[in-house]
This record gives C-alpha cells, structure tokens and sequence, in this order.
C-alpha cells in the first residue's frame, strides 16, 4: 500500500474552508443535509447506471448510515452509491469549477465576515459544510466497478492527503472528527440519536432512500422517504416544500414559490415545481450546469437534469416530474422524441406560466423579486417560434418615462396610448438612467407620448425580430424616422423640416464631408426638444448594442455608420449655420464638428471613438469662451 500523498487545494477552496471553519452561520445542522444529499445523488447516479451496466448492481439494498461514536466525537454518514476513483475525489473536493465562487468570495472578504453568513446561504457550498462542523474530516470512497478504495483527509490547513485504501463495498463514508459542542453558537453534539433524527426529520425525511442509524436495540430506518409530490398536498407543510426545494436544487435559499400539479388523461404524470429566489450565478452561462428537473417513474428515480421537460427560457424551474406512463428504463436520447414527455413539458409550462401570472397579480412585491432576478431569461422565450409570445409579453415589466421609479406593464402601457397612437415606443440602450435623458425621446416625451425602456441584452435581439402585443407594432425611437401623430400632422412636420432643410443646407453639407468617417448622413430631425444633436440608425441597420454583443461573442462586425441629426430649433445649430454662412473656412467650425459628433455619443452612454481629440477641441474652445 502507498504512502499518503500531500496535495494542496485550489485557492478558492482554501479560502471556502477557511470560511467554514470560521463560520458564524447559526444553522450549522444543515451540513447533514448536505451530505445526505451528496449521498443521495450518488445513489442515483448507481441506479440509473446500473439500468445500462448490469455489472453495477448488486442484491444490496441500496441506502444511507449514520454511525455515532459519543466517546471519540464522531460522526459517520456512509452510502453505497456511485462512490468516486481517485481522480474523481481529486477533482471533486480539491478543485472548485463552479462560476461565481470567485465574485463570491470577495464579497464574503468585502463584507468582513459580517454578511458572509448570509452568502453562505445563497451560494450553498455542499461537502465544504462539515467543516462548520468537524475539525477534520475524512472520505473513504470506492468507486462502482472498481476494486481500489481512496481515502482523503484533511484538517481545513489547505492542504489534505490521499492515500490508497480499502472498502468493503462500492459508495462512500465521509468521517468527522466533530468539534466541541458549543449550542448557542448553533453546534449541537452530532453523535446524539435524538440530535440526529430530529435533523433528518426536518431536512431530509423524503428522501427516497432509507436513512438508517442504530438506534437503542436495533437498526432503525429514520426517514419516512414518502415522495414528497404524491402526497396529498394539505398534509404537506411549508417547511416540508422547502426542505424539498433545498434537497434537490443544492440551493440554500428559500424558493420564491411551489406549484404541485397532476396531469390526468392520456398521459399521467405528478410534478412538483418551484421558482427559486435567487438565480444562480452561472444562469447565463451556456454550459449551465443546472439541477433542472429530476425526472421519476412510478416514483423511481430516473435522472437528474432532464432537460426534455422545460424550454430553455425556464431553465430557472426546479422540480421532478414522476410520470406513470414511461418505461423504467428510458434513455436521453428515447426521451428527446417522446411524445409523453413533449406533452408533460407543455403542461408543466402552461402551469409554471399560471404560476408567473397569479404571482403578478397577488403578491406584486414576491413577482418584483422573480420578474429582476429572473425576466431576462423570460424574455428569451420570445425568440422561440413555438411558444406563446403573448404569454410572455403579458408577464412583462418594463422600465417607462412614464414613471421613473416603478415598472410598467404592457397593458397599462397601451391603456396610456395617446389617441392617434399606433405603435409602442421603445428605446434599448445600456441602462435606465441614459435613457431617461436621452435626447432621442425629447421631443416624444414633451408632445405626452411614452417610451419604455429596455436595458437587458436579449431585449436587442427580440425587439429586431417582427412582433406584436395586442396587434400593436414596435416601433424604436433609436431607429429611422419615427412615425408620430396623424397624417395630417406628420404631413405638416415633414413641408416643415424641408423647409428648414433649405436654410441648413450648406451647415449639413459641411458636416457630412467632416464627420464623413464615421456617419452616413447629416439631417435636421423633428425629434430633439432641448438637444443640439443625436445619432440615429437606419431602419434596417444594426443598432450599436447588438454590434457589442456579436463583438463579444467573437463575431468580425463591420462599422455601421449612423445617421447625425440636428435640431433645426436648438440655438447652436442656428449660430452654426450663421458663423458657417459668414466664414465657411473657419477652423473652429471642424472643431465644432468633431464636439458635435462626440457629444451626441456620450448622450447615448456611447463611447468617443478618438477621447483624446474630442477633449482638447472641448479645452481650446472652452479656454476661448472665458
Ligand atoms: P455539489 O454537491 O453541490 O456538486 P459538493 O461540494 O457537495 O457540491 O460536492 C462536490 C462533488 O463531489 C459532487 O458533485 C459529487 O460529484 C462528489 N460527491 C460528493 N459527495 C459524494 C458522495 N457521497 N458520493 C459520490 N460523490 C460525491
């Protein structure tokens, strides 16, 4: 046999564990349902290898142990799961691949401890918990398959070791060397029988494996493992909905909200959903390892994130879905053709988007928290041909120059429409503030009409495709010529500006040639109030934001040149066309130029393609205004 090997964790970890070992987090109880869940997990993972690879199962009935030893203070939590080989255990507990560990570390470090409690919470750091409660801890583990066993250890100093060893069976032990009871700070004596029960109890009684202990005389099973979902739901507690949530989502927080559904007729199946409160930190990574939705036969664990049951764009539910109908042995791959599972996914959406819709109109403040944490990821769903757009857009919020504090519906939007109006007003652009003072919406906003606002990326992708709500086009105030009032009016509007056209004609024309590089046309625009300038796209051309986003993701984007409009009323614009009919080849009108160019990007929140120029014009012609 070899020796131990010393082995250091990542950096991360190091700074995690040093977190739990110092941790003020009161319910420190909860590292038992951690491991349970760890170990429950594991479990499925054996089963549902074992319907593919006979050599994995075996007679041995399948669960968890606890084993108490008051006298050397420990704690053992076994299993005869999936276990984990060497590298596996390496990789597992030694390394932390998870996205937002690092941003939230640092505010673990920003808040000097004092919140990390809470974010201990709202990240859930699983294996990493026992060390709230041990002052070492070891694993022995063997993988299924396998005839080798590893056993790591470690005291929380940043480093552990890892040796060869044996197990009698496939699975894993994890064992603590418990620290010193200390009750007010929340560390009760984890080697006592009723400690013990009561924390499985309360966090993990449905778990569908039997959790079993020595009790006084005998072998006890201690959890009830009654399915949770098939229950008859006034029997079931909140408390018992969110331990639920806990168990299967690794999430600490409470969820935001529950929906227990049957479906009845052709297909049968039970699901018990939930909106989490808080999302992930990797929601908007493509690779999102999500726990999803487990899928369960006749109360049978099948498999973990089942992607089949929900769209992408409600990749935030979490729940399991236990049919009655499918086989016991169905693969992914059966499972993406399944006509069963497409029709349980519908139902599921129509039941997660009822959910959406009563706590919009019941609890305003619960659907504030959903709609910022979670209405991005909604909004994907508008760019999917098959689902209902108007459901979505019914369960929108929008920021709106309406009111500058709360957000707004679409239907209050259109109920607010000025008589006349056809289109629904938009703006997108990087966040609230810049829009609200935009120069783009002076005018629109002064004549009464509302603009909403949108700032979250896939708002500049749905918004170019063709859509409607409540037969009303969308209509972007950033975009082309906007169409405002009535025929008449904008007939009137247009005799108007060509007019002024006439008089500005040689201003413009000095100005195309000047900003040439960078804009396709110089035009007098009837859209600015009480600014200079603006910069607007053609109608078909892609708008800035969504040149970023393609940049980000890599893509070569050719420059669009945008089209500068000027205020035909503003005083600048007319002292211009004056100083440019009195003294065309004067220097200061280039200066002028190159200012006017700058200033309308920076009212967008835009960024000055040449700063350095933009600001010495600003300083020589300030210098000569003194
Ligand atoms: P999480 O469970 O949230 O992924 P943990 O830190 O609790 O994070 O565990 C890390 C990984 O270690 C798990 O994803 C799993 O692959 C492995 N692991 C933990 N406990 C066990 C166990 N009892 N049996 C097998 N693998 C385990």
């Amino acid at each position: 046999m070899s020796k131990p090997k010393n082995h250091e964790f990542q950096a991360e970890i190091k700074q995690l564990m040093d977190l739990m070992i110092h941790s003020l987090y009161t319910h420190k109880d909860v590292f038992l349902r951690e491991l349970i869940s760890n170990s429950s997990d594991a479990l499925d993972k054996l089963r549902f290898q074992g319907l593919t690879d006979d050599s994995l199962t075996s007679d041995e009935e399948l669960g968890i142990r606890l084993n108490a030893d008051p006298e050397n203070r420990m704690l053992f939590v076994s299993d005869n799961g999936i276990g984990m080989s060497k590298e596996e255990l390496i990789e597992n507990l030694g390394t932390i691949a998870r996205s937002g560990t690092k941003e939230f570390l640092q505010a673990a470090k920003a808040s000097g401890g004092e919140n990390a409690p809470d974010l201990i919470g709202q990240f859930g750091v699983g294996f990493y918990s026992s060390f709230m409660v041990a002052d070492r801890v070891e694993v022995l583990t063997r993988k299924a398959g396998t005839e080798t066993a590893t056993h790591w250890r470690s005291s929380g100093d940043g480093t552990y070791t890892i040796e060869e060893a044996e197990r009698e069976t496939s699975g894993t032990t994890i064992i603590m060397h418990l620290k010193t009871v200390d009750e007010e700070n929340g560390l009760f004596d984890y080697t006592d029988e009723f400690v013990l029960k009561s924390i499985v109890k309360k966090y993990s009684d449905f778990v569908s494996y039997p959790i079993r202990m020595k009790g006084k005389e005998e072998d006890e099973t201690i959890n009830s493992m009654k399915a949770i979902w098939a229950r008859p739901r006034d029997e079931v507690t909140e408390d018992e909905y969110k331990e639920f949530y806990k168990h299967i989502s690794h999430d600490w927080t409470d969820p935001l909200s529950h929906v227990s559904v049957k479906m009845e007729g052709a297909v049968e199946a039970r699901s018990l959903l939930y909106i989490p409160a808080k999302a992930p930190p990797d929601l908007y990574h493509h690779e999102m390892s999500y726990h999803g939705i487990q899928l369960y036969v006749r109360q049978v664990f099948i498999m973990d994130e089942c992607k089949d049951l929900m769209p992408r764009h409600l990749r935030f539910v979490k729940g399991v879905v236990d049919s009655e109908d499918l086989s016991l042995n169905v693969s992914r791959e059966i499972l993406q053709q399944d006509r069963q599972i497409s029709a349980i996914r519908k139902f599921l959406v129509r039941k997660i988007m009822e959910e959406l819709k009563r706590l919009k109109k019941d609890d305003g403040e619960k659907y504030l928290t959903f709609w910022s944490e979670f209405g991005p990821v909604l909004k994907e769903g508008l760019l999917a041909y098959n689902e209902k757009h108007d459901d979505i857009f019914n369960l929108m919020l929008c920021a709106s120059s309406h009111d500058n504090a709360t957000l707004t519906t679409l239907a209050d939007y259109v109920e607010r429409m000025k008589e006349g109006q056809e289109k629904i007003y938009f703006m997108v652009g990087a966040n609230r503030s810049v829009l609200e003072s935009s120069p783009h919406i002076e005018k629109l906003v002064s004549d009464g009409y509302e603009v909403l606002f949108f700032t979250d990326r896939v708002d500049e992708v749905w918004l170019q495709q063709p859509s409607e709500f409540d037969e009303r086009k969308w209509q972007s105030v950033g975009q082309g010529e906007v169409d405002v009032g009535t025929a008449e009016e904008k007939e009137k509007a247009k005799i108007e500006l060509d007019e002024k056209a006439k008089d500005y004609d040689g201003l413009l024309q000095f100005l195309q040639s000047q900003l040439d590089e960078y804009i396709k046309e110089v035009r007098l625009s009837s859209r600015l109030a009480s600014s200079a300038a603006c910069l607007v796209g053609d109608t078909n051309d892609m708008t800035p934001q969504m040149a970023a986003i393609l940049r980000e993701m890599g893509q070569e984007v050719p420059v669009v040149k945008r089209i500068l409009e000027l205020n035909p009323n503003h005083e600048l614009v007319a002292s211009l066309q004056k100083r440019f009919d009195s003294d065309g080849t004067n220097s200061d009108l280039e200066e002028m130029a190159t200012l006017l160019y700058g200033q309308a990007i920076l009212a967008e929140g835009g960024e000055i393609p040449d700063p350095a120029t933009f600001s010495r014009s600003l300083a020589t012609l300030m210098a000569r205004a003194i």
